[in-house]
C-alpha cells in the first residue's frame, strides 16, 4: 500500500483529537477534501420522496449490475445535453463513488505488470488502485516550471510497449490548476502517435469527480471528445457533496477500442469485486438531480479569503482554478512545514503525500469563518520561516 491516504486519513483523526484537546474552534483543519457545503435541498427533498413513493421492493432490490438502465439512460442524456456528446444507457456504468469505478475500470484493462502512468502531482490512492490488479504505477515529473500543467513531452518519454494506461485528473487535486484545452490536446496527439508505434491502445482514464467545481467561468474539456479511448470515471461525492454515499459512474464510449468487450467485463468487475451494484438509492436521487450542484460560490468565496491571507502573510500559493484546494509551496521540507503547521494548530497535507515534495496542500472545504479564525497562526507560522513582509 502506499502512505498517501493513510496519512491523510492519520491527519484527519489527528485533528478530531486536537479538537478534544483545544477545543474546536481553536483547530484549524485543512487537510481531507470532505465538502462542507450542504447537499442542495432538493437532494433531500427527493430522498424523502422516493423513500415515501417508491414501492420499497423496488426501491431496495437488486438490478442489473450496471445499475437501472433508466438512471444510466437519464446520465447518458444529460452528458449529450452538456458536452454534445453521443452516449446511451449503453455506455454508462452506476459505481460505488469515483473510487469503486476507477477500480472496476483497473480490473477491466490491467494485466498483471502492465504499467498505469500519472502527472504528479497525483491523488496518491491510484497507486493502490492500480496495485490491487498487479498493475505498476509510473509517476511522471510534476511541470512545476509550467505551472503544473501536465508536459506532454514528458509523457512521450514514458511510455513503453507496457503502459496500458493513462489517468488525467482535471480539475487537479492537489493543486487546484485545471489542465487546459490545448494540453488535453498535445496529450491525446502523444497518444495517438504512440498507439500507432507500439499497435496497441493506451487507455485515458479521466478522473472528474471536480468536474462541476471550477471558478471564474472556466471549463473542463470533456475528453472522450479529443482522444477516442478515453474513459471516463465520475462521481457525486464532490459536486453534491455526498461522499459517504458512494455513487457515480463511468463512461464507456461506443468508439473506444473493443468498446462492447471492456463494457461487459467492467459490469462483471463491478459485480465480482464486491461492489455488485452502485446503491440503489442513490441511483434514483443522483437521476432526479443532474442539473443540480454545491454551491460554488461558497467555495470561491474561500478560495479567494486563503489565497489573499496566505499571500499577504508571505506565503507562495497557486492561485486555484478548480476543486478545493490550494498548493503552497512550502519554504523548505514539506513534511516538517506541516509538522510546524501542527505546533500552531494548523493541519495541511505535505506533498510527498500526493508524490511532489516542496510543497503542502490545503483543502479549503471548510467554513468561511475557519479561514478567517486561522489567519494569524498562519502569520505566525511565516514569521517563524521569516517570510513575512
Ligand atoms: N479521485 C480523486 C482525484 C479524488 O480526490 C477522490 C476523492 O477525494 C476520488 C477520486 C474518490 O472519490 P469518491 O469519493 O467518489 O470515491
Amino acid at each position: 500500500m502506499t502512505e498517501g491516504g493513510s496519512a491523510i486519513r492519520a491527519m484527519f483523526e489527528e485533528g478530531a483529537r486536537m479538537a478534544e484537546r483545544f477545543g474546536r474552534e481553536n483547530v484549524y483543519d485543512f487537510s481531507l477534501g470532505n465538502p462542507n457545503i450542504p447537499a442542495p435541498e432538493k437532494v433531500r427533498r427527493e430522498i424523502v420522496r422516493l423513500a415515501e413513493e417508491t414501492d420499497p421492493m423496488e426501491l431496495h432490490g437488486y438490478m442489473s449490475n450496471a445499475g437501472y438502465p433508466f438512471v444510466r439512460s437519464a446520465v447518458a442524456e444529460s452528458l449529450n445535453r452538456r458536452f454534445g456528446t453521443d452516449f446511451s444507457e449503453d455506455n454508462i456504468i452506476m459505481t460505488v463513488g469515483a473510487a469503486g469505478g476507477l477500480n472496476v475500470v483497473l480490473k477491466t484493462l490491467l494485466n498483471p505488470g502492465d504499467e498505469v502512468l500519472v502527472f504528479a502531482p497525483y491523488f496518491l490512492e491510484y497507486g493502490n488502485y492500480v496495485s490491487n490488479f498487479d498493475g505498476v504505477l509510473k509517476a511522471i515529473p510534476a511541470n512545476a516550471k509550467g505551472g503544473f500543467q501536465p508536459d506532454p513531452e514528458a509523457l512521450r518519454e514514458h511510455i513503453t510497449e507496457r503502459t496500458k494506461a493513462l489517468i488525467l485528473n482535471n480539475p487537479n487535486n492537489p493543486t487546484g490548476v485545471i489542465y487546459t484545452e490545448e494540453t488535453v490536446r498535445a496529450i491525446a496527439r502523444v497518444l495517438e502517435e504512440k498507439e500507432r508505434e507500439l499497435g496497441a491502445p493506451i487507455y485515458l482514464i479521466s478522473d472528474e469527480p471536480y468536474r462541476e467545481l471550477a471558478y471564474d467561468g472556466r471549463t473542463v474539456p470533456y475528453l472522450t471528445k479529443y482522444y477516442r479511448d478515453t474513459v471516463v470515471g465520475y462521481s457525486w461525492s464532490k459536486s453534491l457533496s455526498l461522499p459517504g454515499e458512494r455513487i457515480g459512474y463511468i463512461v464507456i464510449p461506443s468508439e473506444c477500442a473493443d468498446s462492447r468487450l471492456i463494457f461487459d467485463a467492467a459490469v462483471i468487475a463491478n459485480r465480482i469485486l464486491g461492489f455488485v451494484n452502485a446503491p440503489s438509492l442513490q441511483q434514483r436521487l443522483v437521476a432526479e438531480c443532474l442539473e443540480e450542484s454545491a454551491d460554488v460560490d461558497a467555495y470561491d468565496k474561500n478560495r479567494r479569503a486563503l489565497y489573499d491571507g496566505l499571500t499577504e502573510a508571505g506565503f507562495e500559493c497557486i492561485y486555484p482554478e478548480g476543486a478545493f484546494y490550494m498548493w503552497v509551496k512550502t519554504p523548505g521540507d514539506d513534511r516538517e512545514f506541516s509538522q510546524r503547521a501542527k505546533g500552531h494548530n494548523i493541519l495541511v497535507v505535505p506533498g510527498t503525500s500526493f508524490a511532489c515534495p516542496g510543497y503542502v496542500r490545503i483543502a479549503y472545504c471548510v467554513s468561511y469563518d475557519m479561514i478567517k479564525r486561522s489567519m494569524p497562526s498562519f502569520r505566525a507560522l511565516a514569521e517563524e520561516y521569516g517570510l513575512s513582509k
